[in-house]
């Protein structure tokens, strides 16, 4: 396939001129003895009296080692959702293009097409919730610039079959976005090893689940350099501030308490699996990849007004497409497992 990203990109992002910052306009800012009277900040030390560096290098160089890609096919962003904004701001024409989503998925995907106005064409998932491939391609027509794949998605816990991801990324002529928030809780590879391979290939993360740091909102675009340079062009300047970099920094270095967390999250998800077979109006689980369970009960709305009655806060996913009658259910902490497992049982 040849593969011209310029045929996707927005004419008026093809010709803007980015914003320069004062930070831009000299890069190397943290050389320690230069004198900075450059972007009228407050010169009295705190920390964060100094605008954070635009490109983020420091965080970007510590993933790209852990993750073998190039800083340069990186972009952070104020959690994932501001990446994916970005995305659409960049490709989608307003009341001309349109994506696709398949449903039951993440709702920040239709959200965002209907702030940027651009259509959602939703192709439902099959009921073993895996894409329809021949569907999509259906539902594809000239201005279609994306198709979003949550894998393990969102809220139904599966990964999408590499079979059907790979005849995306070969036949579909715009942007296949994976976003992989959940990725570390899963044993399939993350699709980043294969970016080289797709020039339309995007994939999105996250530090909002497994690393554990939803507060700080960092999201991560991934793909290739000319994919990042024009998301670069038209991201707000200091989009991830100082706080946000310093403490992902600490973060991302300390791998090792990461991955224990991970590995407790997994081990009380397959305790958890096990226990629910037991519950009488549990009907269904389905099988997960994620820090979180759908099962399928007997009358959703009942069960989950009876958990918040005990203090428990589920996520009733019902009013879902192919998801009448579903909760999800996040995994916590062995106690606050405990703690679910009694309210379940009773
Ligand atoms: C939680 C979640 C995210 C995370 O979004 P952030 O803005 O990075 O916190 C992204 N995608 C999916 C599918 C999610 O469930």
């Amino acid at each position: 396939m040849n593969f011209d990203i310029n045929n996707l990109v927005r004419d008026n992002v093809k010709v803007l001129k980015p914003y320069s910052s004062a930070r831009d306009e000299f890069e190397d800012f943290d050389t320690a003895d230069m004198v900075f009277l450059d972007a009228n900040e407050n010169p009295f030390s705190s920390g964060v009296n100094r605008y954070p560096d635009p490109q983020q290098a420091s965080v970007k160089s510590i993933l790209a080692k852990q993750h073998k890609v190039n800083s340069n096919q990186m972009l952070l962003g104020n959690g994932s959702d501001e990446v994916l904004d970005l995305l659409f701001r960049a490709f989608c024409e307003p009341k001309v293009d349109n994506v696709i989503t398949l449903p039951p998925t993440y709702g920040m995907y239709g959200v965002l097409a209907n702030i940027n106005a651009v259509e959602n064409r939703e192709v439902l998932l099959s009921t073993d919730f895996q894409p329809q491939i021949e569907k999509i391609f259906n539902a594809i027509d000239e201005n279609t610039k994306m198709i979003f794949l949550c894998s393990p998605n969102n809220p139904t816990g599966n990964s999408f079959s590499e079979e059907s991801v790979t005849t995306l990324l070969e036949q579909f002529k715009g942007l296949v976005v994976i976003d992989e928030a959940y990725i570390d809780f899963s044993e399939k590879e993350s699709w980043l090893e294969k970016m080289d391979q797709y020039p339309n290939l995007v994939i999105t993360q996250t530090l909002s689940k497994a690393y554990g740091l939803a507060g700080i909102r960092l999201g991560i675009c991934y793909a290739s350099a000319e994919i990042i340079s024009i998301l670069n062009k038209i991201k707000p300047p200091y989009n991830v501030n100082e706080l946000t970099q310093k403490r992902a920094l600490q973060r991302l270095d300390d791998t090792n308490a990461i991955q224990s967390e991970i590995k407790l999250i997994i081990e009380q998800r397959e305790e958890l699996l096990k226990v629910l077979l037991h519950v009488n109006y549990v009907e269904k689980i389905y099988p997960t990849e994620a820090n979180f369970i759908l099962i399928k009960v007997d009358d959703a709305n009942k069960r989950y007004d009876d958990l918040i009655a005990k203090g428990i806060v589920i996520r009733n996913r019902t009013t879902q497409p192919l998801c009448e009658n579903t909760l999800r259910l996040t995994i916590g902490t062995e106690s606050e497992n405990k703690k679910l497992i009694e309210a379940l049982q009773n």
